[in-house]
């Protein structure tokens, strides 16, 4: 087998590249317009990351399919990193939330009856008995955070390194070889002293956690219940236990957030594997896009914020905008027609035979890298097996093995080249990794097509 080298990648990349912009000079064009008045081009700068050279302009979305003003079609293996999870103006949710703006207004700091129907459906599936809503998983993480600090008396939380949470300025730190320090070139820094808020250790070291909680001065674990932001790292045998019984022991609050995970079942990693947390966090696709999330607490903590001065769960998190009744119709809809067990187990057979047809590429080629899978989320890595925790993932050095290429980090000219070679064969890559969610209304079709593609570039690659 011939080796994939940085030439044939900086190439191919080059020639894709260019084939992009030929193809798209309505987007082109929007761009530059753009550029004129929106910091580097678009209304939010996560916008920027797509490759190509601009990201494409989206005419219509619908499904697991978007037009770009240009007229070409994708699908969306993207589907807004898990937003629109519950597939594009889903016409249950669009007809629940019109309903809603419609008759009764977006939004009045007032509650409506869905909201009673929205906390009883959130207690059966993920277990804990109180919820509130709020805009995006990021909010309901940051309320999340203060509210265990208040309630333990403790400053410090503890989060695993590599992880992603949102923008929570707790989380974005990281343990680089012991030193903890706020995410290197993040605006800020957010404190001086990243050791004053969070304690970072890795995801799967039942020791180290021990170590960790054991001064009695972490009010707070935040974790995913599988690692999803630096690929797919799953707990091992026995880690969830471990995890809750050494919080427990040590007074700790334990928040799973299932932000991306729910993309495992209609109950989330928590409910499937019966998880037992103090506080839960799920947001993105909650309400079909809508922005939305919400925010579990067990009894216990709902009875010690409720006994307050109502003006002291006041300030420091939510706002006006928070568990409007739009977003807590679409939560309804959602909840209701599209995350549930008919459309995932359908979305789940097509992810598997998603990662069986990478697998199979990765196989037939000899390439040192793996593909992983939870739920209807599908992702492969230039790494040659799955690593254990986020410090493998971020530091390891790699034997590339086969693969005679150097990758760049997550922005790489092999990554920048997977996502270019897809949009110009009308697929749309989450950007920063390669991975795909299967929405509810994709088709075997969708999926052989996306293997096809990928089989191509391989091909294209080691030839
Ligand atoms: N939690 C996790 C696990 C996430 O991956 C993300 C975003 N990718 C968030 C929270 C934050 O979501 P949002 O940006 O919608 O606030």
């Amino acid at each position: 087998m011939a080796a994939i080298t940085l030439e044939k990648v900086t190439g191919l990349l080059a020639q894709e590249v260019e084939r992009f912009v030929g193809e798209r000079p309505k987007s082109a064009r929007l761009y530059e317009q753009a550029k004129k008045n929106l910091v580097g081009g678009v209304p939010m700068s996560w916008m920027r990351i797509w490759t190509g050279g601009f990201p494409v302009f989206v005419d219509k979305a619908e499904g697991v399919f978007i037009t770009d003003v240009d007229g070409h079609r994708y699908l969306d293996l993207c589907l807004g990193d898990t937003g629109g999870l519950c597939g594009h103006a889903h016409p249950k949710i669009v007809e629940a939330i019109t309903r809603q703006m419609k008759n009764r207004g977006t939004t009045t700091m007032l509650p409506t009856e869905d909201c009673v129907w929205v906390g009883g459906e959130l207690q059966r599936r993920f277990g804990l008995p109180y919820w509130q809503v709020l805009m995006t998983a990021t909010d309901a993480n940051r309320m999340a955070l203060k509210v265990a600090r208040s309630f333990t008396g403790r400053q410090l939380i503890l989060c695993f390194n590599g992880t992603y949470h949102g923008s929570v300025d707790e989380t974005l730190v990281v343990n680089f070889f012991g030193e903890i320090i706020n995410i290197p070139g993040m605006l800020g820094p957010i404190v001086p002293d990243a050791t004053q808020m969070t304690r970072v250790i890795d995801f799967n070291d039942v020791d180290a956690l021990e170590k960790a909680l054991a001064p009695g001065d972490i009010a707070c674990v935040i974790t995913e219940p599988v690692m999803t932001n630096l690929g797919i790292i799953p707990p091992e045998p026995g880690y969830h236990d471990a995890l809750r019984a050494i919080t427990k022991k040590y007074g700790t609050l334990l928040l799973i957030d299932e932000t991306h995970s729910m993309c495992a079942g209609p109950r989330g990693i928590t409910g499937e594997m019966g998880l037992k947390p103090d506080i839960f966090v799920a947001g993105k696709f909650v309400a079909g896009g809508y922005p939305a999330a919400v925010l579990g607490f067990t009894r216990e903590i709902s009875d010690w914020m409720a006994a307050r001065e109502p003006w002291h769960n006041f300030f420091g998190f939510g706002g006006t905008l928070s568990g409007n009744a739009t977003a807590v119709a679409g939560i309804r809809a959602a909840f209701e027609h599209v995350i549930n067990d008919e459309n995932f187990s359908r979305m789940i057979a097509l992810a598997e035979r998603m990662e069986k047809g990478l697998a199979d590429i990765i196989r037939r080629n000899g390439l040192a890298w793996y593909v992983a899978r939870i739920g209807c989320r599908v992702e492969f890595r230039f790494l040659p097996k799955p690593p254990k925790n986020g410090s493998e993932a971020m530091f390891a050095e790699v034997d590339y093995n086969a693969v005679d290429i150097v990758t760049e980090g997550l922005t790489g000219p092999l990554d920048a080249l997977i996502h270019v070679w897809c949009a110009n064969r009308g697929v749309l890559l989450t950007p920063v990794h390669e991975m795909a969610l299967v929405g509810p209304t994709a088709t075997e079709q969708d999926v052989d097509h996306y293997v096809s593609v990928i089989a191509g570039l391989v091909d294209a690659l080691v030839k």
